[in-house]
This record gives C-alpha cells, structure tokens and sequence, in this order.
C-alpha cells in the first residue's frame, strides 16, 4: 500500500500590514489570491492525496475565492498563533489515516512542485523533513540594548547553518504527538516541534523562489515578478477506452447524446472522449489523471456527467496560471456515425471548457475495420491540449 500524504496550509495570520486592509494571505498577486498559488501547487502534485487550509474564522469568504475550483478538504479554523492553528489542523485529521502530512504556510505563495517532492521523498526514510536553504551571508547578532545606533555584539558562525523555508513534512502520528506535547510554547516552526520531541530532521533543498511574503517589498516584488514573467506553452495528452456493453438507446460522446443500440460501460457516463479531454489537461500541468481525482471505486462519481471531470481539471490549469489554448480531439469508431453530431460536439466541448470554438478540433475515423474499435467492441478517444501558462508555476 503506498503511503499517503495530506498537505495542510496554514493562513489563518491576521497580517494587515500592507495596509490593504484584507489579511496578506488574499492579496492578489498575479490575478489570483496569495493563498491560490500555494493551493493549486500541492492540489496539482502527484504525491499529496489530499489538501485542508487552516483559516481564520473571519475569513470564509476570502477562502472561497481562493479555493474556488479546487478539490480540497473542507478548512478549519486555526487559533491565535501559527503553532497553535497548525495543532488545531493536526487535530482536525487526526484518525484520518495519512501517513505523513505537510505543513505550509500560505505566505510561501512560489513553493515549486520539486522542493515539494524533496521533502515526500526524504519522509521514505526521516521522520522529518524540510526545505532550507544553506546561508551563505555573514550573520551578524546585535547587541540587545536600546542605543539609538544598532552595534554588532557578535559574528555568528555560518557554517552549517540553514534558512528553514516550508514545506516541513512528517509523519503524521510523531508531529500530532510532537504538537500536542508542545502546546503553549512559542516555537517558530514544525521542526522546532519535531525537534524538541527528539524527532531526527532532514534538511532538503528548498528554493530562492520559495521566498516568504512579509513585507510591502516583498509582495511589490512578487507581483512584479508575476508580471514580467513570459508564459510558457505546455501541451497535455489523454488516451481513453470505453467497451461496447448490452443493447440500449445510445452513447454520450463529447456531452452530446448519440442514439445507438448498445450503450458504453463505464462507471460514469462513460463519456471516452471527455474522459481523454480531461486526461490531457491534467497532463497539460503534470497533475496526474483522471482516476487520482475521480477513482471508479468512488461511489459518489457513478453515473456522474463527465463534464464534471473535465471542468475540474480546467479549474486546476486556471489555478495554475495557465490559460486553455487549443483542443484536438480524435475518436477511433465504427459506429454509431460521429460525423452528424461534430457541429453538436465543438459547440459542447467550447461550453465546458470555457474557450471560443475556433479552438476546438474534433476529428473521426475507424480503424478500416482493423482491431477492437474495427470490430465494434467499443471506442477510443484521444486527445491533445496546449495550455499557456505562466511562471513561476514549473
Ligand atoms: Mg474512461
């Protein structure tokens, strides 16, 4: 059984010193709330089951923005200091059987899918981990006297010492325990509470990019960055297979019904073509597929409209930065005749996907009567997206 992981962001700071007068996590950078950018990075990795918010309780609105689109677990509300609203998270999914969780404060709005997937990795062997940086500045400590003039007392020795960034990353019963044990002291970070259980740390590699937004420079800069950035073309593909079952009144192709006399089998509606299309959005933005997020075991997504599926995977690409360019879909079959419903089909697939139809490829052929689809066993669907999206988001 692989071992599962739960990433838990805390915005639940009050931060008003911008002056904007909304709390520092919301802020737009880019078009999108602070908080979004972090949320989309950990929604979209590979290696995080699951995602919950710690927030503060006046700021339920602002979360909904932020989150919109998104699957994620239902926020909590955290408390008056970082620590104790990341316990109040731990507490919150405790029995919740994840292996290790992640801690991430949402004034990391930059944290790059690698740095994520260096603290996972270090989790297979540490009990802790976390994305640091080595200082390489000279550090000096100032005397603790109220001069006017600010005095260096002393030189600190840099070697070996680190910048702690977050994500910090543990196993999910030690740091519940470590947090619980610790309640009521004013440590700064997850580690220093791993640590002061005995807990052994590992130090990854985190980023310059993973910068923390704490002052009116900082967001100037970052917003500046988001704009200067130049948008980088990805482009995703999706493969589906849906067989023929027993007789019935027809297919769902594209979102278009199709009168046949056998239906597709599929746990949803078995739309193979919206379930390609979906499939190749999320590999647009390397957020896996269309069974880590919607799993045929699921009960809840029997039956379900795969528009669903595909207007999801479009939510994570937006909160992502990126932006639907183009989509060329192929269907390989037999019968029943896609040709008379194409116009049906391109004006459907534009709806959902929220892009003009001049955008929108829909092609047909059968296979000359060759293979599976040839013998009208049932029907394959590709698919290719392109995806404009904009840095920092790699
Ligand atoms: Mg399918």
């Amino acid at each position: 059984m692989m071992s599962t992981c739960v990433a838990l962001i805390v915005a639940a700071g009050r931060g008003r010193r911008f002056g904007e007068g909304t709390p520092k996590q919301y802020l737009d950078i880019g078009g999108r709330p602070m908080l979004r950018h972090a949320l989309a990075t950990f929604a979209a990795h590979v290696g995080v089951n699951a995602v919950r918010v710690v927030i503060h309780s006046d700021d339920r609105e602002l979360y909904d923005i932020a989150a919109t689109g998104l699957n994620l677990l239902e926020p909590v509300t955290g408390g008056p200091t970082r620590q104790e609203s990341v316990r109040l998270g731990l507490e919150s999914l405790a029995g919740s059987a994840y292996d290790t969780v992640l801690i991430h404060d949402a004034a990391r709005p930059f944290v790059e899918a690698g740095t994520i997937t260096r603290v996972i990795t270090a989790l297979v062997k540490s009990p802790g981990a976390l994305a640091a940086l080595p200082v390489h500045d000279t550090i000096k400590r100032a005397r603790a006297v109220s001069d006017p003039v600010t005095c260096v007392a002393s030189t600190v020795e840099r070697t070996n010492l680190w910048q702690a960034q977050t994500p910090q990353g543990f196993h999910f019963s030690d740091i519940l325990a470590a947090h619980r044990a610790a309640a009521g002291e004013s440590l700064t970070d997850d580690a220093a509470v791993a640590e002061r259980a005995g807990l052994l740390v590992q130090l990854v590699e985190g980023s310059r990019e993973n910068c923390k937004i704490t002052t009116a420079a900082d967001l100037y800069r970052a917003r500046r960055r988001q704009s200067e950035a130049h948008a980088a073309v990805r482009i995703g593909s999706g493969f589906d297979v849906h067989a023929f079952g027993s007789t019935g009144t027809g297919i769902c192709l594209c979102g278009i019904p199709i009168p046949h006399d056998r239906t597709l089998v599929g746990h949803s509606d078995a739309d193979v073509a919206l379930h390609a299309l979906t499939d190749a959005l999320l590999g647009a933005v390397a957020a896996g597929d269309i069974g880590r997020f919607f799993p045929d075991y699921d009960p809840q997504w029997r039956g379900r409209e795969s528009a669903f599926f595909v207007r999801h995977a479009v939510s994570l690409v937006h909160a992502l930065g990126g932006e639907v360019m183009a989509v060329d879909i192929t269907i390989f079959c037999e019968s029943p005749k896609v040709g008379p419903y194409r116009l049906a089909m391109v004006t459907r697939l534009a709806e959902i996907l929220d892009i003009a139809v001049e955008r929108v490829s829909l092609k047909a052929t059968t296979t000359e009567g060759l293979g599976f689809a040839g013998r009208r066993e049932g029907i394959v669907a590709h698919a290719t997206v392109t995806v404009q999206i904009s840095p920092p988001v790699k």
